[in-house]
């Protein structure tokens, strides 16, 4: 599959686990998964990908607006409702709109050590400490991420309760971990390839000697594998902090 071909693919799957957190939270990866099989099924009978893409797509906005008017619309401002999130649900996702790509969660103040351990398992968390909880709903909405928060009275303004933004009300658990915990199983994520916990970029291979001259001489000697964060450019290596962390990963 080519590289293009993966964007469009997560791309697409950002904005399946937008579409059905809105409507269907509770079979959220199961949902994305009968989504991809509809694809495969597409191409399989001779559509091409991103035609494929496309139509299970656009189906799957169709059905979340249809249903999130049936269980919010009260028949005066069913209209209304359909309206505005016929407005507000893209019918091209975001992340395919802007090649610099949506993250996978938006995470509020309260969530700092949430970002990093999303990155860790491998999805692009963008922390939003000090936002103001309009600018934080506005650029959810303008996005394919899915708003994690702590804030319940932020899950009850109405962009979040009609279905414009996609958000979940994480508890204010005993730990960060626990919390990361709760989030990784209530959307039931998988472990992908770890992202810089830093700031969320992918991390590239680099060949150990090309990068000799940053590695530290205590850890030259026993560590093989090295990795350049494309967004901020940190250097990283598969050190002991990085195995705590995937056997963390590994009890999830
Ligand atoms: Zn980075």
């Amino acid at each position: 599959m080519s590289s293009r071909l993966d964007s469009h693919w997560s791309a697409y799957e950002r904005a399946f686990r937008g579409l059905l957190l809105r409507s269907r939270p509770r079979r959220l990866q199961r949902g994305v998964e009968l989504l991809q099989a509809r694809v495969v099924r597409l191409i399989g009978e001779g559509r091409a990908s991103n035609d494929a893409l496309a139509e299970v797509y656009q189906r799957c906005r169709r059905q979340t607006i249809n249903r999130l008017c049936r269980l919010r619309g009260r028949p005066r401002r069913a209209e209304q409702l359909r309206l505005l999130l016929e407005a507000s649900l893209p019918e091209v996702p975001y992340g395919l709109l802007e090649p610099a790509g949506s993250p996978d969660f938006h995470c509020d103040a309260g969530l700092g050590g949430m970002a990093r351990w999303l990155r860790a398992a491998g999805y692009d968390a963008r922390f939003w400490p000090g936002v103001a909880d309009d600018e934080l709903l506005d650029v959810t909405q303008h996005s394919d991420a899915i708003l994690l928060t702590t804030d319940g009275p932020l899950t009850r303004r109405a962009a979040v309760v009609w279905g414009v933004v996609p958000a979940l009300l994480v508890p204010l658990g005993p730990g960060k971990r626990e919390q990361f915990q709760w989030v990784a199983r209530r959307l039931q994520l998988r472990r992908q390839a770890a992202r810089c916990m830093d700031c969320g970029g992918c991390l590239l291979p680099v060949p150990k000697e090309s990068v000799r001259d940053e590695i530290p001489p205590r850890t030259y000697p026993w560590c093989d594998d090295y990795f350049r964060c494309e967004r901020c450019g940190k250097l990283l290596w598969r050190g002991t902090h990085w195995q705590r962390i995937e056997g963390y990963l590994l009890g999830q």
